[in-house]
C-alpha cells in the first residue's frame, strides 16, 4: 500500500507499517483481502497510521512510534497496532531485512525537545476531514 500524501522519513514509516500489517494479516485474521494484501480491519489501520503520520507533529524529525512521548493513537487503534508489531516485529528480520535494519537505526536517534514549530502546518494548510 502506498500513499498519496506522505514523503521522505514518514512515507518510509508507513511502508514499514504495510509491511508489518501484512505478515500480520496474513497470519491472523479471517477477513476478505484486498489487494494490498490485508483484510478491511487492517486496512482502515493503515489508513488511520497514515492520517497521525502526516500530522505527526514531528514531522521529518520523528522519532520511532516506539521512543515517541506523544502518544496519539486512540486505545483501540494503539492496542491494534501493538498486536501487530509485537506479531510482526520479530518476523521482519527475516522478511523485510532492509526495513527492519533501517527501522532499528531510526529507533536510535535520539528525541527531538520538542516538536518544531511548523507542527500540525498540514492540517491548516489542507484540512481534511477526522476520522473517529
Ligand atoms: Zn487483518
Amino acid at each position: 500500500m502506498k500513499s498519496a500524501n506522505l514523503t521522505g522519513r514518514l512515507a518510509r514509516e508507513h511502508r514499514t507499517m504495510a509491511k508489518m500489517t501484512r505478515l500480520y494479516c496474513q497470519a491472523q485474521c479471517d477477513g476478505r483481502r484486498n489487494d494490498a494484501g490485508v483484510c478491511p480491519a487492517c486496512d482502515e489501520l493503515l489508513a488511520y497510521a497514515e492520517q497521525k503520520l502526516d500530522r505527526c507533529p514531528y514531522g521529518e524529525e520523528k522519532p520511532t512510534c516506539g521512543n515517541c512521548p506523544i502518544h496519539c493513537y486512540k486505545p483501540a487503534q494503539r492496542q491494534q497496532a501493538r498486536g501487530i508489531m509485537r506479531y510482526a516485529g520479530p518476523r521482519m528480520v527475516l522478511r523485510h531485512p532492509l526495513a527492519a535494519v533501517q527501522h532499528i537505526l531510526d529507533s536510535r536517534r535520539p528525541v527531538p525537545e520538542r516538536p518544531p514549530m511548523q507542527a500540525n502546518r498540514r492540517r491548516r494548510s489542507r484540512p481534511r476531514p477526522l476520522q473517529p
